[in-house]
């Protein structure tokens, strides 16, 4: 099957060449010659398909037209034409450093002044701008830029002219011994690849929210009031969700973390303490919040004061999602079988029923289609155990283990 990678690299070669110039046949030639080559040694059912190939690169080559003489500017002027097909193919396929390098390869020697690097081709900015701000270092890519990116391909998927923007702003860190952390803004637009808007770097946290958050804020404004013009379209732009963890919108929306008395993000329930811990437990129904009262900055218990978002109108109620990840798989599944596994007495399994489920569970590794991600692991792994594990159990593998293991009563909750 490697042929066939070598095969489509080499069909992209010659549709490359045969649109960039007219003078290429003899490295055409060259191309297909060392396909045919590269199969000597390969079976029959290879050898059709390479008949097959035979075929298109021969109607690849029909635009091909041979000439005896060439001047040496018109090489220069061939090799330039060439060098801009191939980078723009390159970026509208999106292919691999690796893959670009290859290509290269092959036609290098064909080529005098054609780079044997894929960063030169494609013109890879050597120096990045990275600036001091919020305590840490910070490089700002743009919104516009990234956006351009997938328009430059993909214009024709927004027919309505409308651009509806997913964000996604975390902490990651980037080493267990030190605090050296990033903190990216991501946007995403439809289902395509994610693309990074801006990143921080430094020792913690940034400082200052307004000043992280001060050029996002600056261009999505910009963005959303004049729209964003490519190629003769104006398209809108607007903010569909924010999808973030517990402490990024906490950090993000400037209010309570998520252990608070007034924590939550729906209602303007009281938590009240109870065993260590603020329970969130009303008999009564709360009043939900609102995404005009959070930008008067009403909710005096739940918010420290304003954020730098509701200066880009973002609403942010409704716009930031509670995600199903660390809610439910991460969250009550986690804590149901901790409590479970540990206690408190009154819901504490037997080292007996423990191992009873582990076996259980065990059982079915490895016999899982493979559609799911992960095979049942051991509640002695528990700690370890992925966000999909949990969803797994909740799911699939949970009531058929649990079942004549728990009590009817505890068998009913779950
Ligand atoms: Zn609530």
């Amino acid at each position: 099957m490697s042929y066939w990678k070598n095969y489509r690299l080499k069909t992209a070669a010659l549709n490359v060449l045969a649109e960039s110039s007219e003078d290429e046949t003899e490295v055409v030639e060259a191309v297909v010659e060392n396909d045919k080559s590269d199969l000597q040694d390969t079976d029959s059912s290879d050898i059709e398909e390479l008949d097959s190939v035979d075929s298109i690169s021969d109607e690849g080559l029909c635009n091909v037209v041979s000439s005896d003489s060439e001047t040496e500017s018109d090489s220069e002027e061939n090799t330039s034409n060439l060098r801009e097909s191939l980078a723009s193919w390159a970026s509208k396929h999106n292919q691999s450093k690796y893959c670009i390098d290859e290509l290269l390869n092959i036609l290098g020697p064909h080529f005098n002044d054609l780079p044997k690097d894929s960063r030169t081709l494609l013109r890879t900015p050597k120096t990045i701008d990275v600036i001091e701000k919020c305590g840490g270092k910070y490089i700002n890519f743009t919104l516009k830029q990234g956006i351009m990116n997938i328009l430059s391909h993909k214009s024709q998927n927004f027919p309505d002219n409308i651009l509806m923007l997913n964000f996604n702003i975390d902490g990651i860190p980037l080493f267990k011994s030190t605090g050296t952390q990033f903190w990216p803004i991501l946007c995403s637009l439809e289902n395509y690849t994610p693309f990074i808007v801006s990143i921080y770097y430094g020792n913690a946290k940034p400082n200052s929210i307004e000043e992280y958050l001060e050029d996002f804020v600056t261009e999505l404004n910009e963005l959303q009031e004049v729209g964003l013009l490519f190629e003769d379209r104006t398209f809108t732009v607007k903010v569909n969700a924010f999808i973030c963890d517990a402490p990024a919108r906490a950090f993000l929306k400037n209010i309570k973390g998520h252990s608070g008395y007034d924590s939550c993000e729906r209602c303007q329930i009281h938590g009240v303490y109870k065993d260590n811990r603020v329970v969130l437990n009303s008999s009564e129904m709360c009043a939900p919040r609102t995404d005009e009262e959070f930008k008067e900055i009403r909710y005096v218990g739940h918010q420290f004061g304003s954020t730098p978002l509701l200066n880009a109108g973002v609403a942010c109620i409704s716009s930031f999602s509670l995600d199903y990840m660390h809610m439910v798989c991460l969250g009550v599944v986690k804590r149901l079988v901790l409590f479970l596994k540990k206690g408190p007495s009154e819901c504490k399994l037997s080292a007996h029923m423990i191992s009873l489920i582990s076996d259980g569970l065990l059982s079915y590794a490895g016999k899982l289609p493979s559609e799911f991600a992960r095979q049942p692991r051991s509640l002695n792994e528990i700690e370890r155990w992925k966000a999909t594990e949990f969803r797994q159990f909740l799911l699939y593998t949970g009531p058929v283990v649990l079942k004549n293991i728990l009590s009817k009563e505890m068998y009913t909750h779950f």
